[in-house]
């Protein structure tokens, strides 16, 4: 017997019937190179193998995890102990789809590094704290993630998951979003607009003449005492590219 480790989001999930939606919303065929991130146990693992598909590179951060991943058998599966926060994901290919229920604690951090690795992840579907998929998808309040991911993937919000699904029991719900690469996507540099974006997310029921000069909001044909909620995802990368060009 194993003990399973919160701190590393270890929920299992145990419906077939999920397993199985997050492996077709997928969309898989025969030369797909597929990433799982948080293989745990393999539930999810052993389902996408049952798909046309590759490759399957699953990652796991915990030892013990790894262990157990390495006992299916399957030539497609190569098991890579890492942090999916930090992996460089285009050292595996050049055309990738990402998926997995991921760890909730870092799960914004890793929808964050999809992004910085966006040349190669052209799809990912990722089970996340309802809340978070939710904003995701632009269906709540919006954050500064949403406008990253939303600048370079289209993304839906698929369906929501009760906690009874996993094991031990999350204590929040569950929500699963498929993200699509966008052909238009902005040729853009990732930390730069990420800081501009933090920037103007923080302290959101401020005007926006409080965190960025009046003439370059002007310039960008934005009223300079709206707050960011109220401009659109359009306006705010106008927005960056005169402040790119004017700071
Ligand atoms: N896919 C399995 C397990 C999901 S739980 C299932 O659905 O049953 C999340 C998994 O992510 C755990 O196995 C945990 O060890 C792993 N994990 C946590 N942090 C990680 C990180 N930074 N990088 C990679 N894996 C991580």
């Amino acid at each position: 017997m194993f003990k399973l480790r919160k701190e590393l989001g270890q929920h299992l999930l145990l419906s077939q019937g999920v397993l199985r939606r997050i492996a077709e919303s997928l969309l898989l065929s025969e030369d797909d190179i597929l990433v799982e991130i948080g293989g745990g146990t393999g539930n999810l693992t052993k389902i996408l193998l049952e798909y046309p598909l590759e490759k399957l590179y699953v990652l796991e951060i915990d030892t013990q995890m790894v262990e157990k991943l390495k006992v299916i058998k399957n030539k497609k599966l190569k098991v890579i102990q890492a942090d999916a926060t930090r992996f460089r994901f285009c050292s595996l290919g050049k055309r990738l789809k990402v998926t997995g229920n991921l760890p909730y604690n870092v799960a914004s951090l890793i929808v964050e590094n999809t992004v910085i690795n966006k040349d190669c992840i052209t799809l990912g579907v990722f089970m996340l704290q309802k809340e978070v998929a939710l904003k995701l998808a632009g269906k709540s309040k919006v954050s500064w993630l949403t406008l990253l991911l939303n600048t370079f993937y289209e993304t839906e919000y698929l369906m929501s998951i009760p906690p009874r699904f996993f094991t031990p029991k999350p204590k929040v719900e569950s929500g699963l979003i498929r993200i699509r690469r966008k052909y238009n996507a902005p040729a853009l540099n990732i930390p730069e607009f990420k800081k501009f974006l933090t920037t103007l997310f923080c302290a959101r029921r401020k005007m926006l003449k409080k965190k960025i000069p009046e003439n370059i909001l002007k310039k960008a044909g934005i009223d300079p005492s709206l707050r960011v909620e109220q401009i659109s995802a359009e306006e705010i990368i106008r927005l960056y590219n005169v402040y790119e060009e004017l700071r």
